[in-house]
């Protein structure tokens, strides 16, 4: 018979957050190239190995489509997945604004945080404990704000 595991459990926060993470790394949401895109960004991040390539579709100002393809750590895959989803239907200054809530909340921003506008991404606030994380990210956010200011 196998001994009982006595590891410390894992804080009820930090672990659910880890959920919210691992599923959009596992089921990503708005994978895949878009069609009829009007702006294409690809970024990498060279310290982890992440690439992500953004395909948005703006039609005045409003984000009608966006979708992203790319590869890496859970970090960088869940934060464009989350994203895809906040962006969908938001018009482009509502989607920079997010970009600043999210660069807020990466540089340990408590008030960014828990504001609700950032939706799943809250689970990623933890990452600003760790700066070469960080990078992970923002790394579909900075292509973001390449594509609509580029
Ligand atoms: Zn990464």
């Amino acid at each position: 018979m196998r001994s009982l595991d006595t590891s410390p459990p894992e804080p009820r926060l930090s672990s659910l957050y880890q959920e919210v993470i691992l599923d959009h790394y596992r089921r990503p949401r708005n994978k895949g190239a878009l069609e009829n895109a009007t702006h294409a960004v690809s970024l990498n991040n060279p310290l982890c190995g992440d690439e992500i390539d953004l395909h948005l579709r703006v039609e005045g100002d409003v984000i009608k489509d966006v979708r992203f393809v790319g590869r890496g750590c859970s970090i960088s895959q869940a934060s464009a997945s989350m994203m895809t989803q906040l962006l969908k239907n938001s018009t482009v200054p509502q989607a920079l604004l997010i970009a600043e809530r999210m660069s807020a909340m990466m540089q340990g921003d408590d008030a960014a945080a828990t504001d609700k506008t950032l939706g799943d991404l809250r689970a990623l606030a933890g990452v600003s404990k760790f700066p070469v994380r960080i990078k992970c990210a923002l790394l579909p956010w900075n292509a973001l704000t390449d594509a609509v200011k580029g």
